[in-house]
């Protein structure tokens, strides 16, 4: 556990120095006012204030003989001082300590939750595919909180505490040999006893923290994805069954919960039980050796405070417990690499990039053993336009996915310009492709923001050309501000066709020679789809072109149509050849002709 908490420490922590060295000094400063200000305030102030004259001459007149010639009102005067001015100490200290503390805390939340959101933009879509949205918000948005709230608190808490704690020990040990009272030194066994539950509680705190955090994570997937399909659960009256998956995650997370504050809260009776124990002993072995008042009370101060301190610095530690499940939840995130990496020395592209793409013997497969593509050979020459067609889930979309190497293939290379994609940069090689997909995302921004995404240099001339050509011009003066009309995540506020044509503008801007069109009308009606199909066929018009197709309406201006059927490729011509010659395009062809 201590390696896991000191490499993120070491990577979180330490780049706040500045924050960090305040922090530990400002709690040195409260825990050296705690452990020892006070019981030596009592020690030694107090029998200056209460000396009459006689008996034995405190230890401070004989450290300090100028105070035997004040008189008591200002002995007095300087005792009152003193203990104001030790709190006056102790609690400015504190209050700084706590505002530092909330400083560093954000700034570690910030550089946490930038760190594993920039890993997330890295890691392979293969991993993202496996997890669900929720649970990846969640491990940004609530574990990084979890993980920043307790190593704020407790950097301060596990240097603070311990210093307060051998303060006052120092404190107490050297009272108890000042006055010859040793055999009081077996308080010290109710150290143990407080050190107890510490120990014992710790590790399931921590297996029910993980717990919880992870139930927190179910929760968000519960959330979000009802919230992505609020239209299908109206329409197929899945509310109440909604509803009852979010109660039952509430309710595992609520469990979870109650037994975590059950073991954290068990620890602070037991720990201050057994101080009232040590407290009592204190005053039986006191009361019998003729001890004093003030030598009792430094005593027991002395003592509070180094189990006070202990108590505190245990549920640091059970804190620290606490936060192994975000931790490891994390950790999972961030040790995660994608394999898709940039070679060391990358190739570059021979420009202008014409678009040829190759597939060398091409075998893909997400999980091991099942393969979805086998062995596919097939050259795209520049500038052609090719359909895909083929059953579904015959290895379509997995084949266009691999061109901008969303996947790395399992064996055999893909060829762009006789350039294998794997020797050049993911940057460099994604800059040549233009993808327009099944449902048209559009970023929060304005619609001309959203057309410019497709190009960092875009100039305004561009994105007017563009709105134009993907006939966006179309419907903008049906908007409130036109071009300039700010679109909601997702693109609300637009119908599917209209959103679909912003993506295609956005492509039209990239003026990439490959472009790839998955399902890029699947979602739209009919009507809608007719009119798009013409901007689709401007759009391809000189790019080499992939039309992942549901519909063969959206091939009539193919050059070449590739038939998959169970990860190969089992037809390749022209919709004439295939037709005469390939009995499962045939056989889709006249299933869907029948359809429409
Ligand atoms: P098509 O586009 O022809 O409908 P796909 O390429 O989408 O087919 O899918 C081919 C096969 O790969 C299917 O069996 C599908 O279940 C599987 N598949 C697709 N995407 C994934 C993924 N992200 N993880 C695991 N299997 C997948």
């Amino acid at each position: 556990m201590l390696k896991r908490v000191l490499t993120f420490a070491r990577r979180f922590l330490l780049p706040h120095y500045g924050w960090l060295a305040t922090t530990l000094l400002t709690g040195l400063i409260t825990a050296a006012a705690s452990g020892l200000g006070v019981p030596l305030l009592v020690k030694f102030v107090f029998p200056v204030v209460f000396y009459s004259g006689s008996g034995e001459e405190p230890a401070l007149m004989g450290m300090l003989p100028a105070l035997k010639t004040w008189d008591h009102s200002t002995l007095l005067l300087m005792a009152c001082a003193v203990m104001p001015l030790i709190f006056a100490v102790r609690g400015l200290a504190m209050w700084a300590n706590h505002v530092v503390v909330n400083i560093l805390g954000i700034r570690i939340l910030e550089s946490l939750r930038k760190t594993v959101f920039h890993h997330v933009q890295q890691l392979p879509i293969a991993y993202l595919d496996s997890k669900s949205k929720g649970d990846i918000v969640s491990r940004i948005v609530s574990d990084t909180s979890n993980v920043q709230n307790v190593l704020s608190h407790v950097a301060n808490d596990l240097v603070k505490q311990p210093i307060t704690c051998v303060c006052a020990f120092s404190a107490f040990i050297y009272l108890l040999f000042r006055d010859g009272n040793l055999e009081m030194g077996l308080v010290l066994l109710f150290i143990a006893l407080a050190a107890w539950p510490i120990v014992v509680f710790g590790k399931r705190i921590s297996a029910r923290a993980k717990q919880a955090q992870a139930g927190l994570g179910e929760i968000n997937t519960v959330v979000q994805q009802n919230l992505e399909t609020q239209r299908e659960v109206r329409a197929y009256a899945m509310e109440e069954r909604q509803i009852n998956d979010f109660r039952g995650a509430s309710e595992h997370y609520r469990r979870n919960m109650d037994k975590l504050v059950k073991y954290q809260r068990l620890v602070i009776p037991i720990m201050e039980t057994a101080t009232a124990l040590a407290l009592s002993f204190l005053l039986v072995f006191g009361s019998q050796s003729g001890m004093g008042m003030t030598d009792f009370m430094t005593l027991a101060l002395a003592m509070y405070f180094t189990f006070d301190s202990m108590k505190r610095a245990g549920q640091a530690f059970n804190r620290l417990n606490e936060a192994q499940g975000a931790l490891g939840r994390l950790e999972e995130v961030l040790d995660e690499h994608n394999p898709i990496d940039d070679p060391a020395e990358p190739a570059e592209f021979k420009l202008p990039v014409r678009g040829e793409l190759v597939f060398d013997n091409v075998s893909f497969e997400y999980e091991e053993g099942k393969p979805v593509l086998r062995d596919i050979n097939v050259r795209i020459p520049a500038g052609q336009v090719v359909g895909l067609v083929g059953p579904s889930g015959a290895g379509k979309t997995t084949f266009a996915n691999l061109i901008p190497r969303f996947y790395e293939v399992s064996k055999g290379a893909v060829l762009v310009d006789g350039v294998d994609v794997r020797d050049v940069t993911r940057y460099e090689l994604r800059e040549h492709l233009a993808i327009v997909g099944q449902q048209a995302l559009l970023f929060r921004g304005t619609v001309r923001e959203n057309i410019a995404l497709g190009r960092r240099d875009a100039t305004e001339q561009q994105v007017l050309a563009a709105a134009d050509s993907a006939r966006v011009s179309a419907f903008l003066p049906l908007l409130p501000k036109g071009i300039d009309t700010c679109l909601g995540a997702g693109g609300s506020g637009l119908s599917g066709g209209q959103r679909q044509r912003v993506a295609i503008a956005r492509a039209f801007v990239k003026d990439a020679p490959i472009l790839i069109l998955d399902e890029a009308t699947a979602s739209l009606d009919a009507e809608s789809e007719k009119e798009i199909q013409h901007e689709l066929e401007a759009l391809a018009k000189g790019r080499t072109t992939l039309i992942v197709a549901h519909r063969f309406s959206t091939l009539r201006h193919a050059d070449r149509i590739l038939v998959f059927d169970h990860g190969r490729i089992v037809g390749d011509g022209s919709h004439e050849q295939l037709y005469a010659t390939c009995p499962l395009y045939k056989d889709l062809y006249d299933r869907q002709g029948a359809v429409e």
